[in-house]
This record gives C-alpha cells, sequence and structure tokens, in this order.
C-alpha cells in the first residue's frame, strides 16, 4: 500500500477501505505521510465526500487512535459545531447538574470566529480548567459536575488533521466534520450525545440541506456506537443572545441561570435542555420541559454554577469587564432585519476575544453587548450595539454594517430548525 495511491483513489472519487484510511491516519499520526499527502487526501475527501461506510471506519480509527475515557456513571454531553455569542454549555451544564444529571464536560477554546467554552471559563478569576481524569471524576461524583479542557490522549489523530485542516480550507467537508466531531465525543465516554448543529451565515453549515447530511450521518455514528444520539439544527444568522465576547458572556450566561435571559437563549437552553432530561430519565419531553422551565425561574442552576466555580478555584465575585467602552448607535428609524453572525465573529476576534493566530493570547474583557435584535423596533439616536475594547483597534463602522434595516415590521427568526434522532 501507498499513500500516492490512495489519493488518487479517492481523487478519482472511488471508496477507500478500511485498511487504506488506517493507512493514512496512523501514518499521519505517526509522522510516516506527510502534511503534503495528508492535505491532498483531505482535500479530495472534501471534493468527492466519502461513502457512510468511510465515515464510519474514518470515525473508528479516530477514535481508536488515543485513550479511551471509560466513566463509571451515566453522563449527557452537549456538543455545538460552533456559533457566535454561543454561551449554551454554560447554562446548560450546570443546569443539567442542578437536575440530577451527570456532566463531565470536555470543552475546546476559541476556533476561527466562534468562541469556545474553556476561554470564557477562564475569564472568571482564578478558574481553571485543567484536572487529571482521577479529580474530574471525583468533583463530578460530588457536585455532578465538572467542565474541562482537553484531557490525556483522546483523538491525536484529530487533533493532528484538524490543526491542518483549519489552515487548507478542509474544515468544511462534512464527512471530516462527522468525524471529527463524533471520534472526540465517543472517546470522552459520554452515554448520551445531544449535538446543537448550528445552521446559517455564522456557522459552518450555511443551508438546512447540508446540515440535515451532517445530522444523519452523525446520528447513524453514534446508534452504531450504542449511544442515543440526537441533532438540534439550530439558527445561526444572528448572534446567539445579547453578548459575545469571553466575560460578558459569562456574565449574560449568570443573568440566565437567574431567570434572566433574553428569548432566543431561553428558548435554546430550554429546548435543548429538556432533550438532555429526557434522554437521561427516561422522562416524557413535555415533563422535562416543565422541570427545565422551573428550575431556571428557581435559579437553582444558578447556585450550582457558583458550586462549579468554588470547586475549579474560581471567584465568581471577580469576572472583569473592560471599563472602554463604546456606543454604537442607530443612524435611521426602522426595524432590525438581519445582523451578520459571522462579521460580528470576525470583529469579536479582532477586538481580542478570540484568537488570529493559534499562539496568540486572547483578551477575555472585550466584545459586543446587543441592545437590539433581529425584530425589534429603532430610533434614531438609539444605541444598537456596546463594544467593549481593549488594546486593538475598533472598527465602528465596520461594526454599524453588520446591521441591516428594514422600514416594515420583521418577523423573529425561527430558532429551533428540525430535531434529528433517527
Ligand atoms: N468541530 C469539530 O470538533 N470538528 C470539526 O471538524 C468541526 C467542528
Amino acid at each position: 500500500m501507498n499513500i500516492e495511491e490512495i489519493i488518487n483513489k479517492k481523487q478519482k472519487g472511488e471508496e477507500i477501505n478500511k485498511a487504506e484510511i488506517e493507512y493514512s491516519v496512523m501514518g499521519y499520526v505517526n509522522d510516516e505521510v506527510n502534511d503534503k499527502d495528508m492535505q491532498s487526501l483531505l482535500e479530495a475527501i472534501r471534493d468527492y465526500g466519502m461513502t457512510d461506510k468511510e465515515v464510519i471506519d474514518l470515525t473508528s480509527i479516530m477514535l481508536n487512535s488515543g485513550e479511551r475515557i471509560e466513566l463509571e456513571f451515566d453522563t449527557v454531553d452537549k456538543h455545538s459545531t460552533g456559533g457566535v455569542g454561543d454561551k449554551t454549555t454554560l447554562i446548560l451544564a450546570p443546569l443539567m447538574a442542578s437536575l440530577g444529571v451527570n456532566i463531565a464536560k470536555m470543552s475546546g477554546r476559541a476556533l476561527g470566529h466562534t468562541g469556545g467554552t474553556i476561554d470564557k471559563l477562564e475569564s472568571i478569576d482564578g478558574f481553571s480548567t485543567d484536572m487529571t481524569l482521577k479529580d474530574l471524576i471525583k468533583q463530578v461524583e460530588k457536585i455532578g459536575i465538572a467542565i474541562v479542557g482537553q484531557m490525556g490522549n483522546l483523538c491525536p489523530a484529530d487533533k493532528k488533521m484538524y490543526a491542518l485542516r483549519d489552515v487548507t480550507d478542509t474544515v468544511k467537508s462534512i464527512p471530516l466534520i462527522a468525524s471529527s466531531i463524533m471520534s472526540k465525543k465517543l472517546a470522552s465516554g459520554a452515554s448520551k450525545i445531544v449535538i446543537d448543529l448550528k445552521v446559517g451565515k455564522g456557522a459552518l453549515m450555511k443551508d438546512l440541506e447540508e446540515a440535515r447530511e451532517l445530522a444523519r450521518i452523525i446520528v447513524k455514528i453514534g446508534h452504531l456506537n450504542g449511544k442515543d444520539t440526537i441533532c438540534v439544527l439550530t439558527n445561526m444568522n444572528e448572534p446567539l443572545g445579547t453578548s459575545v465576547g469571553n466575560s460578558l458572556e459569562v456574565l449574560e450566561s449568570i443573568d440566565v441561570l437567574k431567570g434572566n435571559g433574553s428569548k432566543d437563549l431561553n428558548e435554546l437552553v430550554i429546548n435543548l435542555g429538556s432533550l438532555m432530561l429526557s434522554l437521561d430519565k427516561n422522562m416524557p419531553i413535555e415533563e422535562a420541559i416543565e422541570y427545565v422551565d422551573n428550575a431556571l425561574k428557581d435559579g437553582v442552576g444558578y447556585e450550582k454554577f457558583v458550586e462549579m466555580v468554588k470547586h475549579q478555584h474560581g471567584n465568581i465575585n471577580n469576572i472583569p469587564v473592560s471599563d472602554k467602552v463604546l456606543d454604537i448607535k442607530s443612524e435611521k428609524i426602522g426595524y432590525i432585519k438581519s445582523i451578520d453572525a459571522l462579521k460580528i465573529g470576525e470583529l469579536a476576534r479582532n477586538l481580542g476575544a478570540g484568537r488570529v493566530n493559534k499562539e496568540d493570547n486572547i483578551d477575555p474583557k472585550v466584545g459586543f453587548v446587543f441592545h437590539k435584535k433581529i425584530g425589534d423596533k429603532v430610533f434614531a439616536g438609539e444605541k444598537l450595539v456596546s463594544i467593549y475594547y481593549g488594546d486593538k483597534e475598533i472598527k465602528e463602522k465596520e461594526v454599524l454594517k453588520c446591521f441591516e434595516f428594514s422600514d416594515f415590521e420583521v418577523a423573529r427568526p425561527r430558532l429551533i430548525y428540525e430535531i434529528i434522532k433517527d
């Protein structure tokens, strides 16, 4: 077997078998296949796709490329494919733990224009996301929740391939996304999996048709591995909630947990949370919705959040935001027709909320707070968005350009498109 033959086969749109996938992927992990050849193979996969069998084989090879965590208790994992202003994990994890669902969550850092849960949590003074597996298990057994960064040697194949994909325009490929996400979910030991699959301008999947295809193969891989897996297709055209940026998003999450969330974020939390709860407790969805709704009103999720922060050495009273704030005001009267999530994500990253290069430090204190969302009426001179800035250049005009206005009333966009479970 040799790598050129495998690349050629895929470049002709032919199916490659498990042994050939293993030869390529494990060869790359072990430095026997170089970046250039792996890039050619990834490009061929992006351009010609993969059959279900190939995606399933690729996932299993990536999963078995490293360690696998086996937990002695059931957990439910929620994963987002990446959004702008997506702080749902910060809310759902403690909310679910407060309802008796175990959460042992491994999260990532900011990627491209999308934020990362670990960076957000680290904006809480002292918060540590570094933990051994033993300590993670101990904490979940004690308080039902732990959120940590990637630990151990899970899916080294994904780590290496993802880093290459990020710089070779091969991130956006359904077989590559499905195998990347599912190999990590399966390796991290979750018993049940709920995927928030984002669709729209600010997401990897730009339209419903491609999102449905990604959901179908993700659910198939989950079921073949004996895991209940549900994909929820959700709108990512405008930023989620009212803030974008690390500490700002933590503060917003606290508001939601105290029962004061924005409409869209509350709706998402209730939908995803009730699915997680009904999966874990085998409970009818209507009953689960009632539990989640009440928990939000009672603030029990907030108490759990405080408990988690304390256990992970954070100071809940010290979540600093920048004191340099610039308000962007509307120049006209009308209704907000759209807010470009992708551009907002990129501007937030340029402000320092994310990384342009892998080794960059982020500025946790910067970002945006939105005063208006799609469908809202706005008068000339009214505040649209506040920019919390640090030492990077701010592009006021670029921020204003993210808003589109209409003279006529605009309906609030639908947030939940579809739920795919088989
Ligand atoms: N998230 C992942 O973990 N992998 C991908 O390929 C895309 C999004």
